[in-house]
């Protein structure tokens, strides 16, 4: 357990100038780096070119070396299965004088384009408009990277190359594949990674001005059913009336599973509440594009049902196609439940309350059979440790506005990875985007007045880890 003591007011004030200082000075520069990376179409699905990945991790490389604060910069893969996982970036440099060793995380790989016509202005080619930079990857995650060596450039200006603090860098390039070889690569760098404090820059701000801490993630569950009520297909103007068939008894099932209102109706699944924050329904309605007359559902505030209540969604059945619909009474049928768990529950108890309900909730004695499960586990941050007080703390001093906390309804699976390898680390999810982004879709966006406030924050932060007395308990 490490503890921090923090510097007086006086002095951080300074700090805050110098920081934003030393970022002004090298912003051009650094989005000049961002530019030449987002240039390289590394992708790490199958049907793009392998060597665009290699390129892009030997040019961040090459800006690690660079920085020459390094003992140790490398490109390593792990396997994931059958074959090789993608390039991943590292470099370490070790902790002195009792001070903490914090892991640097982002990812160097990017979605595909898509479709081609949907871009304004070409998807590899950095584009200025607006005070913003359009490129794929421009946001998601490569100016994640930029912000990370910006901030070790004030770093190591501001506190000199001899500075205390240990650094660990961990640059990914499958995180947008799934992340395939993650805990291999964990598990086979163990040492090289391990650290006090883990920051992953892969999220976003609540808005452009207004900085955020992800804190809670949602996870998820989601389970085959198979619904059976005949031996085999029936004439329905036969047997119609008195026979039971499947699709009928699985729409009963599966309608169990919200009340009116549209709350889940399983019982024995963790409910929390968010931060309150300023999201109206009308935002909401834009947002998601709602029709009008249709309404939310569920109750509580819009951002715990988003972030912090568990959901259920039926994402797939099988029955009898509208195309080759006959008049039959059909003896099975399937569907997929997707169950998105709140922070603090766990994906082993969420599918054993639904498997409960769903027996509890059978209709007409039907045979219910459960087939394929997946789950991903969700995660809380520790709000109490010292490197979240530092973080908040830096954001805000950074930004000039109260940082805030946000939740994102969604996972980040290798969260959960982090975890289990590194139990005693606090993780931090900082990010670079903000509601505009666009990260996924074509016209993805970086704001560079965000970015520029994000490469203060974190560059405070580590100068005033690399300040703190930490000593262990
Ligand atoms: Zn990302």
């Amino acid at each position: 357990m490490l503890k921090i003591t923090f510097m007086n007011e006086s002095k951080i004030e300074s700090l805050v100038s110098d920081v934003k200082e030393s970022v002004n000075l090298q912003f051009p520069a650094r989005i000049a780096d961002l530019c030449d990376l987002v240039r390289i179409p590394g992708i790490a699905w199958d049907a793009f070119d392998a060597a665009d990945l290699e390129r892009s991790a030997q040019a961040i490389k090459a800006l690690l070396d660079d920085l020459e604060i390094f003992d140790k910069v490398d490109i390593r893969r792990a396997s994931a299965g059958e074959k090789d996982g993608a390039p991943a970036v590292v470099a370490r440099r070790e902790a002195k004088n009792g001070r903490p060793h914090i892991l640097l995380y982002a990812h160097h790989d990017v979605q595909p384009p898509g479709p081609e016509d949907q871009w304004n202005t070409p998807a590899f080619e950095p584009t200025l408009r607006d005070g913003r930079i359009f490129a794929r990857g421009a946001a998601d995650d490569k100016a994640g990277i930029v912000a990370h060596l910006t901030a070790l450039r004030v770093l190591k200006e501001i506190a000199g190359p001899d500075f205390d603090l240990g650094i660990s860098l961990f640059f990914e390039g499958e995180e947008e594949a799934g992340s395939p070889s993650f805990r291999n690569f964990l598990d086979e760098n163990r040492e090289l990674l391990a650290a006090d404090a883990i920051v992953v820059a892969d999220s976003a701000n609540w808005t452009v001005e207004v900085p955020a801490l992800t804190t809670t993630l949602r996870g998820v569950v989601s389970q085959l059913i198979e619904v059976k009520t005949l031996d085999h297909a029936l004439h329905s103007g036969m047997y119609g009336g008195v026979v039971p068939d499947a699709t009928m008894a699985l729409i009963k099932l599966l309608a169990s599973l919200h009340d009116a209102e549209g709350s889940v109706a399983v019982p024995g699944l963790v409910q929390t509440e968010a931060a309150e924050l300023d999201y109206t329904e009308a935002a909401l309605r834009v947002d998601a594009g709602l029709l009008d007359s249709t309404s939310t559902i569920g109750t509580g505030s819009l951002l715990s049902r988003m972030w912090t209540k568990p959901s259920i969604t039926v994402i797939g059945i099988d029955t009898k196609n509208v195309a080759v619909a006959s008049n039959t009474l059909l003896p099975s049928a399937s569907a997929v439940i997707s169950m998105r768990i709140a922070p603090g529950d766990e994906p082993e108890k969420a599918v054993v309350a639904l498997r409960e309900h769903l027996v509890a909730n059978l209709p007409f004695g039907a045979q219910l059979t459960f087939g394929e499960v997946e789950m991903g586990k969700p995660f809380a941050s520790n709000t109490d440790g010292w490197a979240f007080k530092l973080a908040k703390d830096a954001l805000s001093d950074a930004f000039g506005v109260e940082s805030v906390e946000i939740g994102i309804g969604g996972s980040i699976p290798f969260i959960a990875d982090l975890t289990e390898v590194f139990p005693s680390a606090q993780i931090l999810v900082t990010g670079v985007e903000e509601p505009d982004s666009r990260a996924h879709s074509p016209n993805e966006s970086v704001h560079l007045e965000t970015l520029r406030n994000a490469m203060s924050a974190e560059a405070l932060m580590l100068l005033r880890a690399n300040a703190a007395v930490v000593p262990s308990e």
